[in-house]
């Protein structure tokens, strides 16, 4: 038999991927998965469509999420799996992420629109209602305004950090929301830490207080960490005997990865269903 790949980070349109729940879990069962975990940003709206859509196709999903959090200037991406989505602290600050993602993408765009024609109006006309909004949605209205050709351009050009348009939004510091994963009985997983740029680089120094925060793993195998830094993320997981993973970060047509492109091993998966205490993988 060959092996059937464990894919532990997706987006759908919840977020800024570009398919829905639905047609997500019926794309990661016809890319031939073992198992997707939806991760959407800052957002759990996706869980129940997902898990409606799991049934009968073979396919067992982890219902998920990537929460949002800032180290100083750097913006840190936590993956927090089978807590409770109803947990009344995580909700509460998942709303506030949301929200304050909302303000700070209305004043992107309005040093944009001094530039350019592009509204408001054309990012709400490219996103789903209560989606949570990012730099993406920008993205996708400046490529139909015709002003980028696709989403990546937009990011390289017009929406980079360094572009005079860019701002961060607010959000809790990667020890908080470790506290607050663990908290709703979740299974903190710091994703892509080894990506090139500073984007999400940590020290070795700063990474050790996660751990000692209770962070729980490791996302190892993603095509934006570099060779070098996953080699030292492999160390630091050994050394703290910490959870491994890999996985597509897909976004549908939003971004070039692949469902399955980056896998997770079966007994790392494991650790994650033993030690969550929030919710259960769903097998469909
Ligand atoms: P934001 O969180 O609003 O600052 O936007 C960053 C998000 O945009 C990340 O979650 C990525 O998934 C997405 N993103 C970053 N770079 C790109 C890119 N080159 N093409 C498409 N999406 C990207
Ligand atoms: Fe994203
Ligand atoms: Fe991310
Ligand atoms: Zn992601």
């Amino acid at each position: 038999m060959p092996h059937r790949p464990i894919d532990l980070h997706t987006h759908s349109s919840v977020s800024d991927g570009t398919e829905t729940p639905a047609e997500l879990v019926a794309a990661a069962a016809s890319a031939g998965l073992a198992v997707v975990a939806l991760t959407d940003h800052d957002s759990t709206a996706g869980w129940s469509e997902a898990t409606r859509a799991v049934v009968g196709t073979g396919l067992t999903l982890v219902p998920g999420m990537e929460m949002s959090t800032r180290l100083g200037m750097n913006s840190v991406h936590m993956l927090a799996y089978l807590f409770d989505p109803e947990d009344a602290d995580l909700v509460a600050e998942t709303a506030r992420l949301r929200d304050s993602r909302l303000h700070r993408a209305e004043r992107i765009v309005e040093r944009i629109g001094a530039d350019y024609d592009v509204t408001w109006g054309d990012v709400l006309a490219q996103s789903t209602p209560g989606a949570t909004l990012g730099r993406p949605h920008i993205a996708d209205a400046l490529v139909a305004k015709g002003l980028a050709p696709d989403r990546s351009a937009a990011f390289a050009g017009i929406l980079h950090w360094r572009s005079g348009y860019y701002e961060p939004h607010e959000a809790p510091s990667p020890v908080d929301a470790i506290t607050l994963i663990r908290a709703a009985g979740g299974v903190p997983v710091i994703a892509h830490p080894a990506t090139r740029g500073r984007d999400t680089n940590i020290s070795a120094r700063s990474f050790e207080q996660l751990v000692e925060a209770g962070l729980m793993g490791v996302e190892v195998r993603h095509r934006e960490n570099t060779e070098a830094g996953a080699e030292r993320l492999r160390e630091l997981a050994l050394r703290h005997d910490l959870i491994t993973t890999g996985s597509s970060d897909y976004h549908g047509t939003g971004k070039p990865n692949r469902l399955g492109e980056n896998g997770t091993d079966p007994e790392q998966l494991a650790r994650i269903v033993e030690a969550a205490t929030g919710w259960r993988p769903v097998e469909g």
